[in-house]
């Protein structure tokens, strides 16, 4: 079976970053990536943006467009509204998310599905004819109160018609694997696409990380700390760290790879050539 790969991208905020994403996306389309995916919201970003650009890398392009749309805080019309625009522009797999509930949010304002797996429930139901893909937390959700209860709760998502999984990102491959043997146990058999974020800023990794609970190992955070003064040193190491990573998913069972872009292409085209 040939393995593929795709790629994730934010939408763009300004007239100059939607030229530069146009620029990228079609480097990445050279390599026929299997799908590419627009986030939803993360960070505080405008929704309706997502909804446009997405639409609009449908239309213009020739790539499989994945749209993330997270249930948080909002009502079946909203989310209807948005799954028929989607439906009505041949947008057919959706990345049903919860979200980060908003520190701000009242009690009562978190929106009608509390979970994902209402949410996966809600689409399947409503939209049979949409493929619907999860996320899932090799390494636990922050919320979780521990990897038990977080499994039970991702089965959940499965059992309501999730088709395909994507992980958070992670760094330990023992973890990626570790957490696909719990979930064939468990009766679990999606696939389960290992996420990769290809490090190239010490920073903003280390927030990601703790904001994600994505374990950064002390071999690396010493690295970069190391090279943190050397942009293109700590590029080359990012390289060679995510490829070799992605390389060896690839060996051991992972049926595809998912890059999250940051909407920056050296990085991933340079892993992508290696592996
Ligand atoms: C690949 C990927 C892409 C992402 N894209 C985006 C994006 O575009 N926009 C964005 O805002 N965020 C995005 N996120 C982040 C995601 O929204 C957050 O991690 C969020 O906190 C959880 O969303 P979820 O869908 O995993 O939630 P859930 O699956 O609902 O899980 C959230 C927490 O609740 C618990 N839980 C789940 N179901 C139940 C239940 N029925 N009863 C009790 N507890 C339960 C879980 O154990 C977990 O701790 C993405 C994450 C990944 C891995």
């Amino acid at each position: 079976m040939s393995k593929t790969f795709s790629l994730e991208f934010f939408p763009p905020n300004t007239a100059e970053a939607e030229a530069k994403l146009w620029d990228v996306i079609s480097k990445f389309s050279e390599y026929n990536p299997s799908f590419i995916s627009i986030t939803y919201g993360a960070g505080g970003g405008n929704r309706e943006r997502t909804v446009e650009f997405t639409c609009r890398v449908k239309q213009d392009t020739k790539l499989s467009t994945v749209a993330h749309l997270t249930c948080v805080g909002d009502n079946e019309e909203e989310l209807s509204r948005i799954l028929d625009r989607y439906q009505s522009q041949g947008i057919n797999t959706i990345l049903a998310l919860r979200g980060d509930i908003p520190k701000e949010a009242p009690k009562n304002k978190k929106g009608v599905f509390p979970y994902a797996d209402h949410f996966v429930s809600f689409i399947h139901d409503r939209y049979p004819d949409f493929k619907i893909g999860v996320a899932a937390y090799p390494e636990v959700h922050p919320e979780a109160k521990d990897s038990a209860t977080d499994m039970v709760n991702f089965k959940k998502k499965v059992d309501a018609g999730a088709d395909f999984a994507i992980t958070q990102f992670f760094f330990k491959n023992k973890d990626y694997h570790e957490f696909v043997a719990e979930c064939r146990r468990q009766d679990i058999n999606i696939p389960i696409i290992p996420g990769i974020m290809p490090i190239t800023d010490f920073k903003q990794i280390n927030k990601l990380s703790q904001l994600c609970g994505s374990q950064l190992p002390i071999w690396i955070a010493q690295k970069m700390e190391q090279l943190k003064d050397d942009p293109e040193a700590m590029l080359d190491f990012g390289i060679d760290v995510a490829a070799k990573q992605s390389q060896d998913l690839l060996d051991n069972g992972a049926p595809d790879l998912h890059f999250f872009t940051m909407n920056r292409t050296p990085a991933v085209l340079k892993i992508l050539e290696r592996i």
